[in-house]
C-alpha cells in the first residue's frame, strides 16, 4: 500500500483551512471534534457512530455539538472586545442570534444560555419565531428584535410584551408598519423601542449580492426614513426611535463590502441622530461569512476576511465615522446567525454501495462469429500501452459510434452490443490510467476520470440535509470519517436515496478550485461513513420532503472537563407515519382504508385469507419506521 500519512489527508480535505480547529484526524485515522476549540478535549466520531449503531440509532444521524455554539459566542465576543480595546471605541457590542438561521429549540436555547453573560439577544422575522422566542428565558438586558414584513398581530404582540420589562426593539420595514406602531403604543399606553431599516445604496457581495443595494426587497430609502421621523415627531414618539438598521445579505464573501456599507449606515444614524431622538443603536445586520471552502477568497462559498478582521473594520468605521460627525459612538450590534451556529452541526451517513453503470464479464474476448466492430474492440483492449493509449482511445471512439449504427440499423446482435460496450468501459479505463502516468494530463483525459468515476450511494437526502447544496450550489466540507491514515484511492461523486437526478453531489470543496469528484477509499465490508460538515446555519430551517423522506435522527455530543464525551439526548427522526401526516395524510385513515382494500380483495377471492392478518399487520408497523435505509 501507497505510503500515506494522515498529514495527508488533513491536507487533501483542507481541514485546517474550513474546520476553525474544531476538526482534525487522530492517530487511529479518524476524524475528530474538538468542541471547546481546544486541542485537548477530543471527541473522536467513529467512536460516537459505533456506540449509536449498536444502540440501534440509525443512519443518517445529524450530530449537534452544542458546546461548539458557546464556543461561537465566546470567539465573537471577543473579537469585538478586542477591536473595542483597539481602537478606543467609547460604545460596546450587543449580537442577536436571528434565528431564522435555526430554530431548532436545542439551538436556540443554546445560545440563549451561552449568550447570558454577553447579552446576546434575538431576532425574529415573523409570528411564530416571535412567539418562540417570547417563551425562552431571555436576559432582560439582551434585545429582542423584530424584523421582516409584519402585520397587526406581529406588531401588537411586540408591543404588549414590551411592557413585561423585554428590550424589544421593533424594525418598521414600512411606513404602514410605523403607523400601528404609533397608533396602537397610544392605546396601549406604552413608550415602545423603535428601529428603523434603512435600504442603502452599498451592495453585499457574495451569492446574495443582487439583493441587496437600492433594488432591495428591504428598507427604507432616504426620504422614507426622513417621513418615519416627521410621524414619530408628529406623534411625540421621536424617543422612541432607538435603532438603525441594515443588512445587506448573507455571506459577504468581500471585506471591502462590509466596510463601504458599515460606513454609509453610519453616516445615516448620524444624520438622524442629529434630528433627535433616543437613538442609540446601530445594527449591522447579518452577513458574517464563514469560509466553507478554507480558501480565504471571495468567492460564494468563502469569504477573504477573518472573523477579528470583521469586528476590527466594524468598530472602526463607525467609530471613525462617528468622531467626524462628532456624535456619540452607538451600541453595535450584530446578527450574525451564520457565524454563530454554522460550525455545531454535521451529519454522519453511510455509504451503501456503488451505482453501477456497466456490468462486467470476466471473459471479453468475442466468440467465433462476433461482428468486426466488436473484433476490433477487442485488437484495440489487447494492444493498449502506455505509448499508443490516447491513438487507440481516439479509434475507440469511432469504433463506438459505428457499434450503435450497425445496432441501430439492425446488423447487430444484442450480445454483440453488449460486448462491445463492455469492451469500450475497459478501453477508456485502460486509458484513464495510462494518461494518469504523466505530469501532463490532456482535458480529455481529465473528462473522461469523471465519466468513469465511481458514483456512491449515499443513505441521506441532499433536498432533507444540504438543501443549498442544491438550490444555491453552496459547497460544504465532505469527508470520510475513519481510514483517514489510508490513501483515499477512489475518484467518486455522491448519489442520495431521492429518485431525482438532481440529489447528487458533484461538486466538492478545494483550496485553489472546485473539485468534480471527490476521493474516498474503496469499499469493502466494514461500513464507510462519510461527514458533511457546517451544516449548522440554514440547512435545518430549510430542508424540505423530497420524495418523503424526513428529519433524520439527531443526536446532541458533549465533552466534559476530563475528555470524556457523553450522549446528552437522542432525538428520533420522522417515521413514515409523521412525514405523511405533512402531506395531510392521516395514518388511521389510512390503516382503515388499507384494511378495507385488502378486505375487499379477500372477499372478492382474489386474495388468501390467511396472508390478510399478516398483510394489515406489517403496514401498521411499517407507519412507525424510519424514511431512511434502515439496516
Ligand atoms: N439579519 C437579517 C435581517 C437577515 O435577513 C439575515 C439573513 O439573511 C441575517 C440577519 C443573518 O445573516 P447571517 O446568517 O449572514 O449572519
Amino acid at each position: 500500500m501507497e505510503r500515506w500519512e494522515i498529514g495527508d489527508s488533513i491536507k487533501l480535505y483542507g481541514i485546517e483551512s474550513w474546520g476553525a480547529g474544531y476538526f482534525s484526524i487522530n492517530k487511529e485515522g479518524n476524524l475528530i471534534v474538538r468542541p471547546t476549540g481546544e486541542a485537548s478535549l477530543t471527541v473522536d466520531l467513529r467512536e460516537i457512530v459505533d456506540t449509536l449503531a449498536s444502540k440501534k440509532v440509525s443512519f443518517p444521524i445529524l450530530l449537534r455539538f452544542t458546546q461548539i455554539l458557546e464556543t461561537q459566542v465566546e470567539r465573537l465576543n471577543e473579537c469585538f472586545r478586542r477591536a473595542i480595546a483597539e481602537y478606543s471605541y467609547e460604545g460596546k457590542y450587543m449580537g442577536v442570534f436571528p434565528v431564522k438561521v435555526n430554530q431548532n429549540r436545542d439551538v436556540v436555547e443554546e445560545l440563549q444560555r451561552a449568550g447570558r453573560k454577553y447579552d446576546l439577544g434575538i431576532e425574529v422575522g415573523s409570528k411564530a419565531e416571535l412567539l418562540a422566542a417570547l417563551a425562552t428565558k431571555g436576559n432582560p438586558r439582551s434585545l429582542l428584535i423584530c424584523n421582516g414584513y409584519k402585520d397587526n398581530a406581529f406588531i401588537d404582540m411586540a408591543l404588549l410584551a414590551s411592557k413585561m420589562d423585554r428590550n424589544i426593539i421593533i424594525i418598521a420595514e414600512r411606513i404602514s408598519e410605523l403607523k400601528r406602531i404609533i397608533s396602537y403604543s397610544k392605546e396601549i399606553g406604552l413608550s415602545p423601542g423603535v428601529g428603523l431599516r434603512a435600504r442603502l445604496y452599498s451592495k453585499g457581495s457574495g451569492r446574495w449580492e443582487s439583493s441587496s443595494g437600492e433594488g432591495s426587497k428591504f428598507g427604507l430609502s432616504a426620504s422614507e426614513l426622513l417621513e418615519c421621523v416627521r410621524l414619530l415627531s408628529e406623534s411625540n414618539m421621536l424617543g422612541s426611535l432607538r435603532m438603525v438598521h441594515f443588512h445587506i445579505g448573507s455571506q459577504i464573501t468581500e471585506i471591502d463590502r462590509i466596510q463601504g456599507a458599515v460606513k454609509e449606515a453610519g453616516r445615516v444614524y448620524a444624520k438622524l441622530k442629529r434630528i433627535g431622538g433616543g437613538l442609540e443603536y446601530l445594527n449591522i445586520g447579518g452577513g458574517l461569512g464563514i469560509d466553507y471552502d478554507g480558501s480565504r477568497t471571495s468567492f460564494d462559498s468563502s469569504a477573504n476576511y477573518s472573523m477579528q478582521e470583521y469586528a476590527n473594520d466594524v468598530v472602526y468605521t463607525i467609530g471613525d465615522v462617528c468622531k467626524n460627525e462628532d456624535i456619540p459612538s452607538p451600541i453595535i450590534v450584530s446578527e450574525s446567525g451564520r457565524a454563530l451556529s454554522a460550525y455545531h452541526s454535521l451529519l454522519v451517513a453511510d455509504v451503501r454501495g456503488k451505482a453501477s453503470f456497466n456490468y462486467k464479464s470476466d471473459n471479453l474476448e468475442p466468440p467465433e462469429g462476433a461482428s468486426h466492430v466488436v473484433k476490433e474492440f477487442y485488437d484495440i483492449w489487447k494492444n493498449m500501452n502506455a505509448k499508443n493509449y490516447r491513438e487507440y482511445y481516439h479509434d475507440a471512439i469511432q469504433q463506438k459510434e459505428e457499434l450503435f449504427t450497425l445496432f441501430s440499423l439492425g446488423f447487430l446482435s444484442l450480445e454483440d452490443r453488449a460486448l462491445g460496450e463492455m469492451l469500450f468501459q475497459d478501453i477508456c479505463r485502460k486509458a484513464e490510467s495510462y494518461a494518469r502516468q504523466f505530469n501532463h494530463i490532456a482535458d480529455e483525459f481529465i473528462s473522461l476520470r469523471k465519466q468513469l468515476s465511481s458514483k456512491y450511494i449515499v443513505n441521506f437526502s441532499v433536498f432533507q440535509s444540504l438543501p443549498d447544496n442544491w438550490a444555491i450550489d453552496h459547497l460544504f466540507p465532505i469527508l470520510p470519517i475513519q481510514r483517514l491514515g489510508e490513501k483515499p484511492t477512489v475518484y467518486v461523486t455522491l448519489v442520495d436515496l431521492t429518485c431525482d437526478s438532481d440529489g447528487k453531489i458533484d461538486r466538492f470543496i478545494d483550496i485553489r478550485d472546485v473539485k468534480e469528484m471527490l476521493e474516498l477509499h474503496h469499499l469493502d465490508d466494514r461500513p464507510y461513513y462519510l461527514g458533511f460538515f457546517l451544516l449548522g446555519a440554514y440547512q435545518d430551517a430549510m430542508g424540505d420532503f423530497h420524495n418523503l423522506f424526513g428529519g433524520v435522527n439527531e443526536v446532541i455530543v458533549v465533552v466534559d472537563s476530563s475528555g470524556d464525551w457523553h450522549i446528552k439526548k437522542i432525538v428520533p427522526g420522522d417515521s413514515l407515519a409523521d412525514v405523511l401526516r405533512y402531506v395531510k395524510y392521516n395514518r388511521q385513515d389510512l390503516e382503515n382504508s388499507f384494511k378495507t382494500i385488502v378486505d375487499k380483495r379477500i372477499s372478492e377471492g382474489l386474495a388468501a385469507p390467511n396472508d390478510a392478518d399478516l398483510i394489515k399487520c406489517e403496514y401498521v408497523k411499517m407507519m412507525d419506521r424510519l424514511t431512511y435505509l434502515e439496516s
